[in-house]
């Protein structure tokens, strides 16, 4: 029997690439959600909106076409997205976007549709708590603010791109206070959630841990 398992983190913890290749391991769908978010702020800096303004946001989502593949593509009305939706400036744009809760209703509705026929692993900030409360495993991912940066810096290395890794360190503690303070839906550990330390851990250890958790809970399922 397929579950539904719930991924939430800080940002660069590595929650995508987790739960990508544990959705490859068990079968499953992978969701990033905060792509999803990522391509309303995309958007909307394009159209040079507001990132304050809720109406015009909202009305926004509606006039806009999201698909997430299960090869992992994103589609942002059709066009497929690449790097243009993980830039700096977006990131930040997507953080203040997101703390809208007219913006929230509208994307957690849809997330909450694509999950309806279980076989899922979505990962964001607020899946555990809010999108999916009743996932069968949720699992709240992190790693110190200095591991991420020195992921993102070496991530970035291998794009070719150059990076201050002092700014990574700000950048991601300003994400995180973003996330973690903002009135609704902020990012917090589910009380059902299995915290994962990934700080010291490689990825193959972190997909290894996780993927034991989720064919133990769907043995128990069964029986
Ligand atoms: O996961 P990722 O870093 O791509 O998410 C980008 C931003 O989108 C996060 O910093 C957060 O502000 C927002 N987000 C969110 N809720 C989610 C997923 C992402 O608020 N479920």
């Amino acid at each position: 029997m397929k579950l539904n398992i719930a991924i939430d983190g800080p940002s660069a913890a590595g929650k995508s690439t987790i739960a990508k290749r544990l959705a490859a391991l068990l079968g499953y769908v992978h969701l990033d959600t905060g792509a999803m978010y990522r391509c309303i702020a995309y958007k909307a800096l394009c159209r040079h909106l507001s990132l304050t303004d809720e109406a015009a946001l909202c009305a926004l989502i509606d006039q806009t076409e999201i698909e997430l593949t299960p090869q992992g593509e994103v589609f942002l009305d059709g066009e497929k997205m690449d790097q243009r939706i993980r830039t700096d400036e977006v990131s930040m744009a997507t953080s203040r976007i997101s703390a809208l809760k007219g913006v929230r209703e509208k994307l957690v509705a849809r997330q909450k549709k694509m999950a309806e026929n279980k076989g899922v692993i979505m990962d964001g900030r607020d899946i555990g708590t809010v999108v999916l409360p009743q996932a069968e495993l949720k699992i709240f991912l992190t790693a110190s603010a200095e591991a991420r940066a020195c992921r993102r810096y070496r991530e970035n290395e291998e794009k070719g791109m150059a990076s201050d890794y002092e700014q990574l360190v700000k950048d991601i503690a300003q994400r995180d206070a973003q996330d973690m303070q903002r009135t609704v839906s902020p990012l917090r550990q589910a009380a059902d959630a299995v915290l994962v330390d990934s700080s010291n851990l490689s990825i193959d250890e972190v997909v290894d841990l996780i993927r034991a958790m989720a064919e133990k809970k769907q043995k128990e399922a069964k029986s």
